[in-house]
């Protein structure tokens, strides 16, 4: 436990998924003028260097963030691509990429006066300079920020006193049990706010939990009556290497126009960072 470190994987094509999907959400959301709560349980440190550190040791980015904004000097790309691209650059002050804005920073900087934003983070190190840099946000104060065990508190902020809730759900899966843990955390969840939207991210990986995760959410959703959509981007497809080709998103209570705006982004996000004939997507609604 407490050895991964999410600057290794800063920026890689996973974190674009995600956060691409992400934005997406928060704006939608924010369609409406309700204050919205938005609990991001797996934090990370908030924003990470490309220059300097673990990031230059995995090069995740290489594959990943820098890929797309090259691959966007010369191809018309989607606007949730550009949205999510704009968020990227306005972190770094020149036209180079050389910090990457993990999920805390991107949500700081959607918060409008009436939002609250409230990150969890277990690992001793990271909560400190989560804390640390989440200081230097003029948002801060709409930020709470916790080194507890996520799994066991969501429940405890459900529902969010406006009733209009994001929760983005990013485990390592460091720990096994984390598949179980998030599991129960969500049954857990939408027991007491059904109505909310939960994005959960998972590793595309031939393990059995890993490959067994959409279709446990899938049930849970159903027996809450809720519909959902789940999405995986594959970059390539070379089974004997170890390292992450593909990743997901499971979001129960989706908004309409998320598959709208995948569509149009999916098959631009598989030609600018597929690496082999195996890169592809897969977008799936399911409706209660
Ligand atoms: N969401 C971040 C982003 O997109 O920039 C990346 C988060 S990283 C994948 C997962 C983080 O969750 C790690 O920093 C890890 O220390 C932390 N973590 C692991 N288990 C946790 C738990 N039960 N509660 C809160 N944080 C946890």
């Amino acid at each position: 436990m407490f050895s991964y470190r999410h600057a290794f994987h800063a920026g890689s094509h996973a974190d674009i998924l995600k956060h691409l999907v992400m934005i997406h959400l928060v704006e939608y959301l924010q369609e409406k003028p309700g204050a919205l709560t938005i609990v991001d349980t797996h934090a990370g440190a908030g924003i990470y260097s490309l220059t300097d550190g673990f990031a230059t040791v995995s090069k995740e980015a290489d594959q990943g963030i820098y890929r797309l904004a090259k691959f966007a000097e010369g191809n018309s790309i989607s606007s949730g691509i550009a949205s999510y691209l704009e968020h990227i650059r306005s972190e770094n002050n020149t036209n180079e990429i050389a910090v990457y804005p993990g999920s805390p920073f991107i949500l700081a900087h959607l918060l409008r006066a009436q939002d609250r934003l409230k990150l969890f983070e277990l690992h001793p190190k990271e909560i400190d300079i989560l804390r640390h840099n989440i200081s230097q946000l003029k948002q801060s104060k709409q930020v709470d920020i916790y080194a507890e065990d996520s799994f066991a508190r969501l429940k405890g902020l459900m529902p969010p006193p406006s009733r209009r809730g994001l929760v983005l759900i990013d485990p390592s899966y460091e720990d096994k049990q984390d598949y179980r843990y998030l599991e129960t955390a969500i049954e857990e969840a939408l027991h007491r706010f059904a109505t909310g939207c939960y994005a959960i991210w998972y590793p595309c990986l031939s393990r059995r939990e890993s490959a067994s995760l959409p279709d446990h959410m899938k049930k849970i959703a159903a027996t809450h009556k809720r519909s959902c959509l789940q999405v995986e981007l594959r970059v390539e497809n070379a089974p004997k290497e170890r390292r992450l080709q593909a990743s997901g998103m499971f979001i129960i209570n989706p908004p309409w126009t998320l598959e709208k705006q995948l569509s149009e982004s999916l098959p631009i996000l598989v030609k600018a960072l597929g690496q082999d004939g195996g890169a592809s997507f897969v977008s799936k609604s399911f409706e209660v």
